[in-house]
């Protein structure tokens, strides 16, 4: 579960960031988004124009972020970074909005998080680019209408299905980020082994792309353990046996499954019967946050097809009991 969540200390974080592409040319792996998008700043850029409001929605470490701050690149403009659950008040809204620049991207990231209040200042800024101040209390309070720079914003969300009808209304184009797959992310290992001057394989990158579940955010990361491995434990080489010796160590499985992952098919399989069970128990039974669960593994858990969504709660597939190397109970199919 570790594996995919933002880096919580500085050291990854700046690890994280020397890796990012800087450029849509160099965003490998989602090629019909960045056409799209492409065509979009393009256009603007023609127009002389401040490109549409973007909606990124997509599973954690796939690259809004990283998109975002291309954006803000590829339009030579500067960029604002902040996030819902950061914006409490509509009053922090307002001052970020009345603060930028002309032309400024406004990465909102977790944008599905944000105050109601905060929402709804945000849909008159970004269809009139405008904000309203509200000044005094009670019955006597006006509203005080305000100009703002016009700006682009750029929404972030785990699911576009989490955002009111109206605000998803306000994006002039949306992409949906969807899972690597396999070869897009070897391409990402070898771009990122050169960066950090790692000697890889291609039977090495292949290993790590495969356990990757379909994530570059973990691509990079299990190539910087393994890299520590190589370094400490062998000559500094990364191959396919080497990697498969490291990953082993970390508790990365052959599927990409990690130790929250085999803990929450544990817990269906063995502690429920093998479910129903409500995500709210089972978050509590490993000892996780709700939403680490629910966005991070259980997707993966999903597509992977090892764990159902039924009306009643979560049901583990013969698979999950097989992965487990525990006997399908009679009686489950699926
Ligand atoms: P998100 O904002 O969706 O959680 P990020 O943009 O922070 O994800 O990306 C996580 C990491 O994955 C970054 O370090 C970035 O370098 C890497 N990454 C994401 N997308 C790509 C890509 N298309 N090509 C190469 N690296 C990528």
């Amino acid at each position: 579960g570790a594996l995919v969540r933002p880096a919580a200390d500085a050291d990854e974080r700046a690890a994280e960031s020397a890796l990012r592409p800087t450029s849509l040319a160099e965003f490998e792996g989602q090629p019909r988004v960045s056409d799209q998008l492409g065509l979009v700043l393009e256009a603007a850029r023609h127009r002389g124009a401040v490109a549409d409001h973007v909606l990124l929605s997509g599973p954690p470490g796939l690259g809004k972020t990283t998109l975002a701050m291309i954006i803000a690149g590829e339009m030579g403009a500067p960029l604002r970074i902040s996030s819902g659950p950061a914006i409490t008040h509509a009053g922090d809204l307002a001052a970020i909005l009345s603060g930028l620049t002309e032309g400024e991207v406004f990465f909102l990231d977790e944008i599905h998080r944000m105050s109601r209040p905060a929402e709804e200042m945000l849909y008159l800024a970004m269809e009139d680019f405008r904000v309203d101040v509200v000044v005094g209390k009670g019955p006597g309070a006006t509203a005080i209408p305000l100009e703002i720079p016009r700006f682009t914003l750029v929404g972030a969300t785990t699911r576009a299905g989490l955002l009111p009808g109206p605000l998803r209304d306000r994006f002039g184009f949306t992409a949906q980020l969807d899972f690597y797959d396999t070869p897009a992310l070897e391409h990402i290992v070898h771009r990122s082994a050169e960066l950090i001057e790692a000697h890889l394989d291609q039977a090495g990158a292949a290993e790590i792309a495969r356990r990757s579940r379909g994530t570059p955010r973990i691509a990079n990361r299990l190539l910087r353990r393994v890299r520590d491995y190589a370094q400490v434990r062998a000559d500094g080489r990364i191959t396919a046996t080497l990697a498969r010796a490291a990953l082993e160590l970390y508790e990365v499985d052959e599927l990409g499954l990690d130790r929250l992952d085999r803990a929450v098919l544990r817990a269906v399989c063995t502690r429920f019967g093998g479910g129903p069970v409500g995500l709210s128990t089972l978050a509590i039974s490993v000892g996780e946050e709700r939403e680490t669960v629910e966005e991070v593994a259980e997707p993966f858990l999903v597509r992977q097809g090892f764990l159902m969504r039924t009306p009643r709660g979560r049901v583990a597939t013969p698979a999950a009991w097989r992965h487990l190397g525990l006997a399908v109970p009679g009686g489950v199919t699926g």
